[in-house]
């Protein structure tokens, strides 16, 4: 899954986010954490809009 997502934050953020991140993403909004690297992909804790 080496691909962008985009995903949108609870604060209605939207941004794009690589699909297997290897640090912590947080929102340029509100500084929520909206992914986290889990093995080789990330799980994403925002709403995935499509993926790019
Ligand atoms: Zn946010």
């Amino acid at each position: 899954m080496g691909r962008f997502l985009r995903i949108k934050c609870e604060c209605g953020n939207e941004q794009n986010i690589f699909g297997n991140a290897a640090s912590e993403v947080k929102c340029l909004a509100c500084g929520k954490v909206v992914a986290k690297p889990k093995g080789s992909r990330a799980v994403v804790y925002g709403k995935i809009i499509s993926v790019l």
